[in-house]
């Protein structure tokens, strides 16, 4: 780009230093180029009139063109407004305001012709449009706007003129000079074969479209823009870190592999488990670092994935780590892990938050001498003192929980990183896994091992809470266990648990001693005193376990069978459906029921009815993508890393894949940009790239 678009904005005709101060720190707007970046976030509809007749057949806004026929102010002091008739030959409406009437009314004479804008509210036969945008029809001046765009403002800038039309002033003086001075940067195979709009063009129509094709043409371009140099970065991430950045070499499979695969697997492995462990082995073997995502729903065997990968660094004279979020999970891995390896004689060890020091001195020494294989923990395998001989995988379960610094904590101590394998929790849509993740190789378990029935998903109410009392009775009957979950919400903790007690109560008069056990679990109880019940429910001596969402992952009691989560409106989409995941682990028919109260917001009934329609957790973690937006689900310590300007990625994912497809066409075809075609592609990488802080997230 020629350096007019750095010119600072003050220098704008009409600017200048005050408004220019206001620009730079509440819109980010310091000079030309951030003026013209400054996108509109949506358009109105300003190129032709309706009439009043046509108003209750028109969806939002319309524009009307006639005459004043009356202006009065009505109403006491406490609730005065401006009232005005508006007429245009096919009926009448009201004009109100209910602020600045005393600087609207000197304007209003009846009789004036007036072009009027606008959102019309019916209360009955009347219409009426509140605070229009209103303006006066003089001789032979009525001109049709076409296409406006609209602009974020604020308080701040509004009071010095920028609101949106105060934008769309400065912009619109701005394009015609910006001409000549937006340059192309993406070669001319990529914009025809995706059918892209010219860049300086999509620039100013997405600021000043002829009309919403335009402006959708525009838009795309510009996105797909963002969203391509976003890929081509984290595609050569990926490429340094694969060619440059050495791993362990751990050639073998390793006799701890073989032994377990062959003589101790109570079942065969899906062939999605096996497709996803070659490439762990192949990553393991290769010399290079592996560094590796497995997305695969709730109760598709990671954890065996998990074990098998570890086996292969235990088999080569290395060490594996497994890190979990919480202390429940950690513990059920732990166990599940050394009930799978305890034949083997491979050396697995615990360590979480709870663990006393006395008993922390021995672990340390003994991990530090090698004598641990495995160890298993929460965030605190991260403090300084945890250190290995030689650890060879980091496995990192249901990751978005730990934040990148944390993670990479884990290996500073080594001077080779560790392979790093991290599994998801639920699956993520692929557009946020290109995003997030796409520095990171990607496995899939795309497959439930044999025998899983579908889990049916009910929604019920109050007044089918004893016909629910039955079911649980049934199920019980038949050998089955129950959960019943209860939401915790942080900021009315003591009302919370309230209910959880309550319900507990009523549950244990229901289903009384001797003939039923119902145990109880949350998060305050003594870890010692969770894991007694959790036990107890593992070993089936409990019938029923009210719990908190401390049970949300991980915890694995093939024989339960019914899942009933109260107020589940208060819940979020991914966190039912690893709710409910905790059922369906056995062959039997298994049974989620959502409880809910009257009272349900659009989203929340989307949420409960998508649980309901669908079992496939990655159809659910799209949907949850459209309900709560990228920022919601991946944390807003990554979402910063990415600050997209036009581009959403709830709304945008087909532009992703697209922009994603061709970053990769464009490697293949010239890896080092060589070619003189994609000469400007290459430089305005190198901007962009300067611009970025290194957040690389794997050392
Ligand atoms: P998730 O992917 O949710 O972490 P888990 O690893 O906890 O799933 O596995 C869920 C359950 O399925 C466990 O009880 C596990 O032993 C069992 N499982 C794993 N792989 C298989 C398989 N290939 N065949 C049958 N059961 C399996
Ligand atoms: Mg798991």
């Amino acid at each position: 780009m020629s350096d007019l678009l750095s010119t600072p904005i003050e220098y704008l005709k009409g600017i200048g230093p005050r408004r220019g101060e206001i620009l730079r720190k509440e819109a980010g707007i310091f000079t030309y180029r951030d003026l013209i970046n400054y996108f509109p976030f949506r358009y109105v509809d300003r190129s032709s009139y309706q009439t009043v007749s046509q108003i209750p057949h028109h969806q939002g806004a319309v524009q009307l063109k006639g005459t004043l026929v009356s202006v009065k102010e009505v109403g006491g002091p406490r609730n005065k407004r401006l009232e005005a008739k508006f007429e245009d030959g096919t009926g009448r409406l009201d004009l109100v305001w209910f602020k600045g009437i005393k600087w609207i009314k000197p304007n209003l004479k009846t009789g004036t012709k007036v072009k009027v804008y606008g959102r019309p509210k019916k209360f009955g036969l009347k219409i009426n449009i509140a605070h229009p945008e209103l303006e006066f029809i003089g001789e032979g001046k009525d001109e049709l706007l076409g296409l406006q765009a609209v602009y974020h403002s604020g308080e701040k800038l509004q009071s010095l003129g920028f609101d949106s039309k105060g934008f769309e002033k400065i912009v619109k003086q701005l394009l015609p000079y910006a001409k000549g001075h937006i340059n192309e940067n993406l070669p001319d195979w990529i914009r025809s074969e995706y059918n892209l709009m010219e860049r300086e063009k999509a620039f100013m129509a997405i600021h000043a479209p002829v009309n919403f094709d335009e402006a959708k043409k525009a838009q795309i371009r510009l996105k797909f823009e963002e969203l391509f140099f976003l890929q081509l970065e984290l595609l050569l991430r990926k490429q340094i870190s694969q060619k440059k950045i050495k791993g362990h070499v751990l050639p073998n499979v390793g006799d701890y592999f073989n032994e377990l695969y062959k003589n101790h697997l109570p079942f065969d492995l899906t062939g999605a488990q096996k497709r996803v462990i070659k490439e762990i082995r192949k990553d393991m073997s290769s010399g290079l670092h592996m560094n590796r995502l497995l997305q695969g729903d709730v109760g598709s065997g990671k954890t065996l994935v998990a074990i098998f990968s570890m086996l292969i660094a235990i088999g080569n004279g290395y060490q594996a780590c497994l890190m979990a979020p919480t202390e429940i999970l950690a513990n059920q891995h732990y166990k599940t892990i050394k009930k799978f390896l305890e034949k083997l004689g491979v050396r697995v060890e615990l360590l979480t938050g709870s663990k006393k020091q006395s008993e922390r001195k021995p672990l340390h020494a003994a991990l530090e001498a090698g004598e641990i294989d495995i160890l298993v923990g929460t965030h605190a395998l991260l403090e300084d003192k945890v250190k290995y001989a030689n650890l060879g995988i980091a496995v990192i379960d249901e990751q978005h929980r730990f934040g990148v610094a944390q993670r990479s904590r884990l290996w500073k101590k080594n001077t080779l990183p560790p392979h790093v394998l991290v599994m998801t929790a639920t699956p993520i849509p692929r557009t946020l896994a290109l995003t997030f993740y796409g520095d990171l190789d990607v496995s899939v378990i795309d497959e439930l091992p044999p025998g899983r029935k579908h889990i049916q998903t009910s929604h019920r109410q109050e007044s089918s809470r004893l016909k629910v009392f039955q079911f649980i009775e049934d199920e019980i009957k038949k050998g089955r266990q129950v959960y019943i979950v209860y939401p915790l919400i942080q900021e009315s903790e003591k009302m919370d648990y309230q209910n959880l007690m309550d319900g507990h109560d009523a549950i244990t008069r229901r289903f009384p001693l001797p003939d039923y056990k119902v145990s109880i679990v949350h998060g305050k109880m003594k870890p010692e005193d969770k894991d007694y019940e959790m036990d107890l429910f593992a070993r089936g001596v409990t019938n029923i376990l009210v719990a908190t969402t401390v049970i949300e992952v991980g915890v694995d009691v093939p024989n339960a069978s019914v899942m009933i989560i109260e107020s589940s409106e208060k819940f979020g989409l991914s966190q039912l459906h690893q709710l409910r995941g905790r059922v369906g682990r056995g062959g039997e028919q298994s049974y989620c029921i959502l409880m809910s109260g009257y009272k349900l917001s659009e989203d929340a009934k989307t949420r409960i009815q998508t649980m309901c329609d669908t079992n496939d957790g990655f159809k659910i973690s799209e949907a949850d993508l459209k309900l709560r937006g990228p920022g919601d689900i991946m944390g807003t310590q990554q979402s910063g890393i990415l600050n997209l300007k036009l581009s959403d990625l709830s709304r945008d994912g087909q532009i992703v894949t697209i922009a994603r497809d061709a970053a990769m066409e464009l490697l293949q075809k010239d890896p080092t940009f060589k070619l003189a075609e994609h000469a400007k592609l290459a430089q305005a990488l190198r901007q962009i790239l300067k611009s970025k802080p290194n957040w690389s997230r794997i050392s």
